[in-house]
C-alpha cells in the first residue's frame, strides 16, 4: 500500500465550558474529539461516519487548521501540519480542501462566482490576472455548470448547482486531499446522487482523495473505500466498507446499520431495528468505560462490570470487549 497522505494520530480537541473559576480554569470540558487516529491514502474515500454531536465536524475543522488541536498530530505527506503558525500552514491549505455542508452559507452572496473562483487563484498565485477568467470558466465547466453563467451571484443557482459551485472553488486551488463535510445532507435526494457522482468523477479525473463526512449510511456505502465509526468523541470501528456493511463487529456500528432502508420490501418488512435505548450522553460528562454502554444492546455478553468500568481500546477493527468474529450478527437490511 502507498504511504498515506493524510495522517492523524491520537487527536484531541476539548473546548473550555462555562465561566472559569479557581486559578482561571474552566468550569468544564467539552470533549468534542478524544484520542482518534486514521489515515487517507492517495485516491481513496474514507468516510467518518456517526450521529449529530459525536465529533466528525470538528475533527475535519482540527485537520484543516480551523481548529487548534488539544493533543495530537495531524500529518500530511509525513510532515506535521499540526501547531503550525498560519504562514508555515500556506503550502498545506492549498493541498487540503473543505466543501461544506451549507453551500449558501459558505460562498459569499455579494460576489460572482466569477470572482468567487478567481479570488484563490489570485491568492495563491495560481493564475495571472488575465487568465483567472478563463481558468474560472474551466472550474465551472468541470463541475457541470455552464460557464458562460460566470457572472451570475449565487442566489441564481439552485441548492445543487451552489454545491457544484462550492465543488469547484475547492478545486481551484489544485487540492490532494477535499475533506466534503456533510456535502449532501442539505439537498433533495435526487440532488444528492448527482453530486456524489460528480465527485466520484472528479476524483478519477485529478486522481483526490476525500474524507467524507456524512450520517447518511446509504451515501456513505457508495462512495467510500473504507469507513470509520465514530461515537462521542471516539473512533468505535474502522474497516473497509464491504466488511463493514456485511459483518459489522462493533454494537453501535450494528444499531446504526440496522436503521438503513432496504431498497427491496420483501427484505425491508423482515428488517430487524435495533432500538438505541436513550440519547447520546453528553461530551461534557462521557460514561465511564466504554462510552457506549448506557445505550448498548450486547453489554449483557461481557463478563462482569468490564464495560462500566474498562474503556474497550480499538483493536484490528473495533473497540469493544467483544471479541470480534468472522460472522458477527449482520442486521437484516445488509444480508
Ligand atoms: Fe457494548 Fe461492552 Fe462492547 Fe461497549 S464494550 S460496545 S458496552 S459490549
Amino acid at each position: 500500500m502507498t504511504s498515506p497522505l493524510l495522517q492523524v494520530r491520537d487527536l484531541h480537541k476539548h473546548f473550555p465550558v462555562g465561566s472559569k473559576g479557581l486559578f482561571g480554569r474552566p468550569a468544564q470540558m467539552l470533549r468534542a474529539v478524544d484520542g482518534i487516529s486514521f489515515d487517507v491514502h492517495p485516491g481513496e474515500t474514507l468516510g467518518l461516519v456517526g450521529e449529530s454531536g459525536c465529533g466528525k465536524s470538528t475533527c475535519a475543522r482540527t485537520i484543516v487548521g480551523l481548529h487548534e488541536p488539544t493533543a495530537g498530530t495531524v500529518m500530511y505527506e509525513g510532515a506535521e501540519i499540526s501547531g503550525l503558525s498560519r504562514k508555515e500552514r500556506a503550502p498545506y491549505r492549498r493541498k487540503i480542501q473543505m466543501i461544506f455542508q451549507d453551500p449558501y452559507a459558505s460562498l459569499d452572496p455579494r460576489q460572482t462566482v466569477a470572482s468567487i473562483l478567481a479570488e484563490p487563484l489570485k491568492i495563491h498565485y495560481l493564475a495571472k490576472p488575465r487568465e483567472r477568467r478563463l481558468h474560472a470558466m474551466q472550474l465551472l465547466d468541470a463541475v457541470g455548470l455552464n460557464p458562460r453563467h460566470i457572472h451570475r451571484f449565487p442566489h441564481e443557482f439552485s441548492g445543487g448547482q451552489r454545491q457544484r459551485i462550492g465543488v469547484a472553488r475547492a478545486l481551484a486551488m489544485e487540492p490532494d486531499l477535499i475533506i466534503c463535510d456533510e456535502p449532501v445532507s442539505a439537498l433533495d435526494v435526487s440532488i444528492q446522487a448527482q453530486v456524489v457522482n460528480l465527485l466520484e468523477e472528479l476524483q478519477e479525473r485529478f486522481g483526490l482523495s476525500y474524507l467524507f463526512i456524512a450520517h447518511d449510511l446509504a451515501v456513505v456505502r457508495h462512495i467510500c473505500d473504507r469507513i470509520a465509526v465514530m461515537y462521542l468523541g471516539k473512533i468505535v470501528e474502522i474497516a473497509e466498507r464491504d466488511e463493514l456493511f456485511e459483518n459489522p463487529q462493533h454494537p453501535y456500528t450494528r444499531a446504526l446499520l440496522s436503521a438503513v432502508p432496504h431498497p427491496d420490501p420483501k427484505i425491508e418488512r423482515t428488517r430487524e431495528r435495533i432500538v438505541l435505548e436513550g440519547d447520546v450522553p453528553s461530551p461534557l460528562d462521557p460514561p465511564s468505560g466504554c462510552r457506549f454502554h448506557p445505550r448498548c444492546v450486547e453489554r449483557g455478553r461481557v463478563t462482569g462490570d468490564r464495560c462500566v468500568h474498562e474503556e474497550p481500546a480499538l483493536g484490528a477493527r473495533s473497540a469493544c470487549h467483544l471479541p470480534e468474529s468472522a460472522d458477527a450478527p449482520s442486521p437484516a437490511a445488509h444480508t
